[in-house]
């Protein structure tokens, strides 16, 4: 399995373990089956309250300094436990 660094912790982790957050069309989203293209932040599930608190999504998509609205609602639908659960929780 391929290994990719979470922006939210610096871990690595196996690429299924990460969730994939790109940007397309200027619109960040979650890209759940990893075929979309261009530049993509890996992110625990459980790391994504500390990714938001550092902007480490943003960073990492070179999306500017905060945090736009569109990328916030992607950003709590991952947080939300139920979606947690279904893309694998770190624990944390
Ligand atoms: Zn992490």
């Amino acid at each position: 399995m391929p290994e990719r660094t979470c922006v939210g912790c610096r871990g690595k982790a196996e690429q299924a373990d990460l969730v994939r957050i790109v940007v397309v069309d200027g619109r960040f989203a979650v890209d759940a089956r990893r075929r979309l293209g261009g530049r993509g932040a890996y992110l625990h599930p459980g790391c994504v309250a500390r990714a938001r608190k550092t902007r480490a999504v943003q960073r990492a998509l070179r999306a500017g300094a905060g945090e736009p609205a569109q990328l916030a609602e992607v950003l709590e639908a991952l947080e939300a436990p139920e979606q947690a659960r279904s893309l694998g929780q770190n624990g944390t």
